[in-house]
This record gives structure tokens, C-alpha cells and sequence, in this order.
């Protein structure tokens, strides 16, 4: 187990505290009335390697990495250093009307160089959402300037996720996100999502890869070809439920984007920076996005920022244009941020990480998480790098859930936490992404953790 960190830890009042987050503060994605009931918020105070520390001092191992972020784990005092000497250097600065700062341009590079090939321009933001609004409104003034101005509409997924702003939750596909604040907005088109397990049950893989993207050409041409923009989609959906499609959906994909001529953006805010084994999703799936969203692991999480990756035809035609792209946050390419992100992404390198989820840790989740198919509440595991799900249901052999189905995956995940686990909820389903550094010795205690869960869950869902 990882060792308390003692340095710049401090002895914190936690009851005083929760009641001041109870009388104050309100968290991001929380019911208020469960925040009150329960006292306040469960208080995190330090984190070390992939553990992180509350403040009734219990140890939790984050398999979680925060919220899918923290690639490079916790605790690494060169991203610290590397923070100062810039805040020390020039603190702020911005990069409207063709102004920059050091670090934003290099970070534009080390990143043209990752993603290669089309993928040449970056243009940064502060969040995963707010590089999807980017995408949202590039794309859009791309067809415009390009003289095919009815070209308006995006295709997405159902149960997508592509942030919480009015046009990245429209452009996400979760219902009950558009039910609050009356979205999604208008020219936003949402198919099956590619989720053998839940609806693809019992169904030839390669049948279900080909039903889930016809329903992606049926859409455009019921929309009309000429009015779709652009296709946008998680190459693994993962605040979905960690949906791995099954292989040759993505190369259908991106045939059928071809064959119409629509922008294909892959959002790899979870999926970017080493989570698959690859640095991109795209990359493990072998297509060629014309956008790509990327976040979280860029800086993991050490501070907000975000970066859409742009092709050089999309920046032909704007430039062409002569016209200004009117767009951009007062923090696009913050120079304290972006050069945390630069310093992570030279660990990850230094580390081979990436590597390391391909060829050890990745494979060794998944051989690790099989030991947990039997259990009778278990109807799948699955993974992809450090990209885990485990599936509840209620009869073993179906993919039938409890009761009206959701219940299971809060009661499951209760139990891990209290075992000493952070892990997600999904409905039905435990999901969970490491930091990249974990080592075997947690991943066995990770997925010994989720095996005590699903067997003290037993009674509950009896
Ligand atoms: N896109 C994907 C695929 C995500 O998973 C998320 C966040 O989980 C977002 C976008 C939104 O990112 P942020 O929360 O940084 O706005």
C-alpha cells in the first residue's frame, strides 16, 4: 500500500467542514437533498501514487483516477515545480487576436506530433465540454465559410457523454441530463449506441457492428446527407458505462462519414493519452478523425485545461476564409496550465505508459477481472486498457437486470467504497479506470475489493 504522504498535510476540522459544504457549497452532479441527509460531501484531503486519503483518514485505492484523469497518479512533485516556475515566469496571459504565450505554442506541437498525420492545429479550452462547444462551433463555421451552409446537423449517440455546457450535454445523449434546462438543442441527431451487451445480446458481433452504424446512415439520409455536418463519438463510451463497440464498428463508421462527406470527430477526453494503450482511441481503432477533443489525462487532471485537435484542411478553409474564428475562453492555452500539461505528457513518455497499459497492466486488468465472471451476479466483465466494466444482472446467463434496473450498480459500488475501493456507478453495471501507474498488487486488490462487494451485495438484490 501506498504511504501517507505527511508533507503539507494538515490537520483539518472534517465534522466542521462537512457542515460548512452542507451550508455552503454545492458539488458538481449531487442531489442536495442526499449531500444534506448524509451530513455533507465525502471530503478527500491528500493522494498519493493511486490512493487517495479522506478525512477520517481511511485509505481508498482510486480506481476511478479522480474522474478518469489522473493518468500519471497522484503526487508527483515535478508537475508541482513545473507549475511554480511558470506562475513565477508569467502567471497569465492570454491568446486572443493572435497573442501567445510559450508554453500553448509548444504544447501544439508536442500534441500535432502525438496525433499525427491530418491533425496538425490545436486550439485549447478549459474543459472537456468547452472542446466540444469548440468542436460544436468550428464545425459549423467550417461548412459555412466551405459554401455549404445547410450543413448543420451532428449525429451522435444515444447514452453519449460529451460534457455538462448547453451544447455539449445536447450533443451527449443522456436523457436525463436533457431533461433538466430543455435540450438537447435543435440539430442534434442521437442513434443506438453500440453496446453489445445491452442491446446487441445473444447477437453475431460483426451483425451488430454492421445494425449499429446502418442506423448512422440511416439517419443521414433521413436527415439528408447534404444538411449532416459532422459525426461526433467516444471511440469507448465511458461515462456510458465503459461500451466497448464490437470490432469493425469504427471502420464502418468512418466509411459511412466518407461516402457522405461528413467530419468525423472523435471525442478522446477519456480515452486520449495512454487509457487504451494507445495515445488515442482513434489510434487503437486505426481511423482518421478530422477533430478530436482531447482533456483529463492531457494535464492529468492537475489543472483544467483542454485541446481540440483540428485538421489542416478545416484551418485551410478558415484561413482561406480571411475571416476571424470569433470564438475562444479568456484561459484558452493558460500558460500555467499548459505547461503542467507539457511536463505530464513528457512522464507519461519518460514512463512508457502507454506501453505499459498495452502490453502489462491492461491485460493484466483483464485476466484479473475474469476471476469475477462466475460470481452469480456477474452477467459480463469486460475491459480495454484501464477501461473496466462489470455488468449486474439478475439472472446469470441474461442480461436481465433487478427489479426496474439501476438499483444494483449503487449498492455494489457502496460496498467497494467501504471495502477501501473508489469505483463508479453505472445503472447496472461497476465501472472503473485506474490511474495508469497502478500496479498488480492493486489491481488484484482492486478486483478482490469489487468480488467482497458483489457477494455482500447478495441479500440486497436477492
Ligand atoms: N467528453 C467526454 C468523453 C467525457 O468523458 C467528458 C467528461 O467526463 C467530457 C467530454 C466533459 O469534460 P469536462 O467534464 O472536462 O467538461
Amino acid at each position: 500500500m501506498a504511504t501517507p504522504p505527511t508533507i503539507g498535510v494538515r490537520n483539518y476540522d472534517i465534522p466542521a467542514l462537512r457542515e460548512l459544504d452542507v451550508a455552503h457549497h454545492l458539488p458538481a452532479q449531487s442531489s442536495y437533498k442526499l449531500q444534506q441527509d448524509l451530513g455533507g460531501s465525502r471530503i478527500i484531503t491528500h493522494a498519493q501514487g493511486s490512493t487517495i486519503y479522506d478525512g477520517e483518514g481511511h485509505a481508498i485505492l482510486d480506481g476511478m483516477a479522480g474522474l478518469w484523469c489522473v493518468n500519471v497518479g497522484y503526487g508527483r512533485p515535478e508537475l508541482a515545480e513545473v507549475a511554480a516556475r511558470q506562475m513565477e515566469e508569467l502567471p497569465f496571459y492570454n491568446t486572443f487576436f493572435r497573442t501567445a504565450t510559450v508554453p500553448p505554442i509548444e504544447l501544439a506541437t508536442k500534441l500535432a506530433g502525438l496525433l499525427g498525420g491530418k491533425l496538425q492545429h490545436v486550439f485549447f479550452n478549459n474543459s472537456g465540454s468547452e472542446s466540444n462547444d469548440t468542436v460544436f462551433r468550428l464545425v459549423r463555421t467550417y461548412w459555412g465559410l466551405k459554401g455549404e451552409p445547410n450543413r448543420t446537423v451532428f449525429i451522435s449517440r444515444h447514452n453519449a457523454y460529451h460534457g455538462s455546457t448547453v451544447a455539449s450535454a445536447s450533443l451527449g445523449g443522456m436523457t436525463f441530463m436533457h431533461a433538466q434546462g430543455g435540450l438537447p438543442i435543435p440539430g442534434i441527431e442521437h442513434v443506438m449506441q453500440p453496446y453489445p451487451f445491452g442491446e446487441g445480446f445473444g447477437e453475431d458481433p460483426e451483425a451488430f457492428a454492421t445494425r449499429a452504424a446502418q442506423a448512422i446512415e440511416d439517419r443521414i439520409l433521413a436527415v439528408g446527407p447534404e444538411n449532416v455536418a459532422a459525426f461526433i463519438g467516444e471511440p469507448v463510451q465511458g461515462a456510458g458505462g465503459v461500451i466497448i463497440p464490437p470490432p469493425g464498428y469504427w471502420q464502418k463508421v468512418e466509411a459511412i462519414c466518407r461516402k457522405y462527406g461528413i467530419l468525423l470527430v472523435s471525442d478522446e477526453v477519456i480515452c486520449g493519452f495512454g487509457r487504451l494503450g494507445e495515445w488515442f482511441g482513434f489510434q487503437h481503432y486505426g481511423i482518421s478523425p478530422d477533430i478530436v477533443s482531447m482533456a483529463k489525462g492531457l494535464s492529468s487532471g492537475y489543472l483544467p485545461i483542454s485541446a481540440t485537435g483540428v485538421s489542416s484542411e478545416i484551418v485551410e478553409v478558415l484561413r482561406a476564409s480571411g475571416e476571424e474564428f470569433v470564438h475562444g475562453y479568456t484561459y484558452s492555452g493558460h500558460p500555467v496550465s499548459a505547461a503542467v500539461a507539457l511536463r505530464n505528457l513528457q512522464i507519461i513518455e519518460d514512463e512508457h505508459l502507454v506501453d505499459r497499459v498495452r502490453e502489462d497492466v491492461g491485460p493484466y486488468l483483464n485476466a484479473a477481472l475474469q476471476r469475477l465472471a462466475d460470481q452469480p451476479l456477474v452477467g459480463e466483465v469486460r475491459s480495454i486498457g484501464l477501461l473496466g466494466a462489470v455488468e449486474i444482472v439478475a439472472e446469470k446467463g441474461t442480461n436481465k437486470r433487478h427489479g426496474t434496473g439501476g438499483q444494483a450498480g449503487p449498492i455494489v459500488r457502496d460496498h467497494c467504497i467501504a471495502g477501501g475501493l473508489m469505483v463508479r456507478a453505472i445503472r447496472d453495471s461497476i465501472v472503473m479506470s485506474p490511474p495508469l501507474v497502478i500496479t498488480h498488487e492493486e489491481i488484484d486488490r482492486l478486483v478482490g475489493i469489487i468480488g467482497a462487494a458483489l457477494d455482500a451485495s447478495m441479500e440486497q438484490l436477492a
